[in-house]
């Protein structure tokens, strides 16, 4: 069988189904990586200058302002006919949990719903002391102060040498062990726990499908079904496959 009919038929038949995406996803919206913004002043910068809790402990300005640089780029993106069409299968599959890395929130902004975003998101910001969600004023104090406690703001990002919450991965743990199938779509850094998410699946007898143009990555060697092209070029056709009522 074709690989795309291959994981189409996958996806038709799954009822419990997780999908992890990352920057690969984020490329296709034209989001810069990382490094990729890394350009013009902050060109000058280290990533431990500027995404570390040693360089907000150090200088928290710099660092809110990076983050805020971050956002803005973020906010002239929209999402890609990939993002749309995961929107379409959370609506298919009876249970469906998308696990992203991005920090872009364009999964959010697309209508995904049942996500968890690994890394956090450039939209949103905590205090430090309380971690009070919080809303803030483009003048006054950068960063600016907590209006519940009194505390600096920070991107309720993860930072470099941060953990993810464990709340999030030990949800996505318990959806990958319960799972039918697993669906990596994109590019993905192969850091843990999501390199062990393809093993956890095949323990549970869970199907491991893999969208990316890189055969070598973890994702595509353990996948059951790989198809060799970018997110963009094949998702929308999968999507209309898996939810295209049979006889009509
Ligand atoms: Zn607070």
């Amino acid at each position: 069988m074709h690989a795309l009919d291959a994981l189409i038929t996958q996806l038709k038949t799954a009822q419990k189904l997780v999908v992890v995406t990352g920057g690969g996803m984020s490329a296709e919206s034209g989001v810069a990586s990382f490094r990729q913004a890394m350009i013009g002043p902050w060109a000058a910068y280290d990533v431990r200058d500027l995404a570390t809790p040693q360089a907000y402990a150090r200088n928290p300005k710099l660092v809110w302002q990076w983050y805020n640089f971050r956002r803005t780029q973020t906010q002239t993106a929209d999402p890609s006919v990939g993002h749309h069409a995961l929107v379409d299968l959370e609506q298919h599959i009876p249970t469906f949990l998308l696990v992203s890395l991005a920090i872009d929130g364009l999964h959010w902004r697309a209508g995904s719903r049942d996500i968890l975003e690994f890394n956090g998101s450039v939209h949103r910001t905590r205090c430090v002391e309380s971690g009070h969600p919080g809303d803030w004023e483009e003048e006054g104090d950068i960063p600016p102060r907590c209006q519940r406690c009194g505390s600096p703001l920070r991107p309720d990002v993860v930072l470099l040498g941060e953990g993810f919450a464990r709340q999030d991965v030990r949800r996505a743990q318990t959806a990958v062990e319960t799972c039918d199938a697993i669906l990596f779509v994109g590019e993905l850094s192969a850091a843990d726990p999501i390199a062990q998410f393809p093993f956890i699946a095949k323990r549970s007898g869970a199907r491991v499908l893999t969208i990316n143009t890189d055969p070598a990555s973890i994702f595509s060697v353990m996948a059951d079904v790989h198809i060799n092209e970018t997110p963009g070029n094949v998702l929308p056709t999968i999507v209309a496959g898996v939810t295209r009522v049979e006889g009509s």
